[in-house]
């Protein structure tokens, strides 16, 4: 008995699945085919599996065959409504598996997510990656882990072939929660950016002309960060270095230069609303850091 647990064991830290292969769940089966591993791949539209079973992956030809194939089971899919919609129906054969949901999705989808596992056998890592494609594979960035440690632990190193792993605690939602906030800077910032490039495309300048600006504008941000935090902590939200009431000036400048030239001004729009209402509650003479307690009484009120 004890033999054979070895042995299974040893089988199992070598072989995964992936279940999912858009862009993400591609890279990933392949990482895991690159580091000598076993690969056993299921998806939806099956012919997001071709260049890889080409590699040397087994085609499973259900979710069922999937799931028994070996413990670890990765979930790369859009969101967990899909992770319902495809393991459902196979739910008989989640006994015992180790589910890798990569999925980004609430942390409150992700704790219902890891109940649901729990319901059926599996044990569940909620996972969330910190990289495009490009960076699978590769332990220069992080996915945020959350779940149980004993379980995170047991399998980091066949977690560290998508990338490094970053633990945040037992909470399922965490992970997810981490991702969210993350995601939150991520989105607005590059957004920001195209915004950039349309007002300057609508002025004569190439995204090559202006993108050295933006960058040298983001990869400041870092500073701002830095100085902000402590002042942030300490409750000091004092107007020496700039003040709401510049803010909204110089807002207006972006919105009018924006209207002027033609291009969609809700997004500077949207930014000058929520300084006039910081104005308005009386933080016009303040930093920009009591925007926290302005966005945070709109939650509370919703
Ligand atoms: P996609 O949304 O392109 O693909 C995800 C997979 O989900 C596909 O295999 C798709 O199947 C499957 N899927 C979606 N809905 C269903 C459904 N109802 N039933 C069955 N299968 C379904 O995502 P990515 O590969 O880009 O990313 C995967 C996850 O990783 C996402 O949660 C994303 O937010 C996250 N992520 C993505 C990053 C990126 O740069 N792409 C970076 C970091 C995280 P089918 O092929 O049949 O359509």
């Amino acid at each position: 008995m004890s033999t054979s647990a070895v042995s299974t064991s040893a089988v199992n830290t070598s072989s995964v699945t992936v279940i999912g292969l858009g862009p993400m769940g591609q890279a990933m089966a392949g990482a895991y085919l690159d580091a000598g591993y076993r690969v056993t791949v299921w998806n939806r539209t099956a012919s997001r599996a071709d260049a890889l079973v080409a590699r040397g992956a087994v085609r499973a030809a259900t979710v069922g065959e999937a799931l028994v194939a070996n413990e670890v089971v990765v979930l790369s899919l859009t969101d967990y409504a899909a992770m319902y919609s495809i393991l459902e129906p196979a739910a008989s054969a989640l006994e015992g598996r180790v589910l890798v949901n990569l999925s980004s999705d609430t942390p409150e989808k992700a704790r219902e997510g890891a109940a649901w596992a729990a319901k059926h056998g599996a044990r569940h890592l909620t996972g969330g990656v910190q990289t495009p494609p490009s960076g699978i594979g590769s332990t220069e960035f992080d996915t945020f882990y959350s779940g149980p440690r004993d379980l995170f632990e047991e399998f980091k190193g066949v977690l560290k072939v998508i990338t490094g792993t970053d633990y945040r605690g037992e909470d399922p939602g965490l992970a997810a929660l981490y991702y969210q906030l993350q995601m939150d800077l991520f989105w607005t910032a590059l957004t920001a950016w195209l915004h950039m490039l349309a007002l300057a495309n609508a002025n004569g300048i190439s995204a090559s002309e202006i993108s050295p600006f933006a960058s040298g504008t983001l990869g400041g941000m870092g500073r701002f960060i830095d100085f902000y935090t402590p002042r942030i902590e300490a409750g000091r939200h004092s107007g020496d270095v700039e003040r709401i009431s510049m803010a909204v000036a110089s807002l207006e400048h972006v919105v009018h230069t924006t209207r002027d030239s033609g291009v969609d001004a809700t997004l500077p729009a949207a930014l000058l609303e929520t300084f006039r209402r910081g104005a308005a509650e009386g933080y016009e003479e303040e930093s920009l850091t009591r925007l926290i307690e302005v966005f945070g009484r709109g939650a509370a009120a919703k």
